[in-house]
């Protein structure tokens, strides 16, 4: 059985300020799975870097940056990557509120970055189209057991 996790809850440093968000609860509930760790910020932008958002414009979901350059194409292209290089997997577990792999809880700005609501990031979004069989959740699942 695979797992894909985010990469900060399984112990690296790789936030967007350097920190990581290891999470027992989530490694413990997956002893005896394959975990394939994923993080899709750190090896296009570097750790620490600047912090990126996500914006709905016009009908369009963009990834920016506090300064305003557009990169989603960028992270997009890594996001694929992976996808393309681990076709499968069992479950997936994500880091909630994160610009890339928040699942209906990363904040939304809209085309005047005013926050609007809470969505998906975009390896969210890549992957519950792609990992359709696969059980797709955030780490606050594993709170609770
Ligand atoms: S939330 Fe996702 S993109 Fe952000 S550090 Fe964790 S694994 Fe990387």
């Amino acid at each position: 059985m695979k797992a894909i996790v985010s990469a900060c809850l399984l112990g690296e440093y790789c936030r967007y300020d350097g920190k990581t968000k290891k999470d027992d609860s989530v490694t413990e509930a997956l002893k005896g799975y394959e975990i394939i760790p994923f993080c899709p910020e750190a090896p296009v932008f570097g750790t620490p870097r600047e912090r990126i958002n996500v914006m709905e414009c016009e009908g369009e979901k963009t990834i920016f940056r506090d300064s305003g350059e557009d990169v989603t194409q960028k992270l997009q292209n890594e996001i694929e990557r992976f996808v393309a290089k681990y076709p499968e997997a069992d479950l997936v577990v994500l880091k909630s509120k994160s610009p890339s792999c928040g699942i209906g809880t990363t904040p939304i700005f809209d085309c005047k970055k005013r926050q609007i609501g809470v969505g998906n990031g975009l390896a969210a979004d890549i992957f519950l189209n792609h990992y359709k069989e696969a059980t797709i959740s955030d780490e606050r699942r594993f709170h609770s057991l």
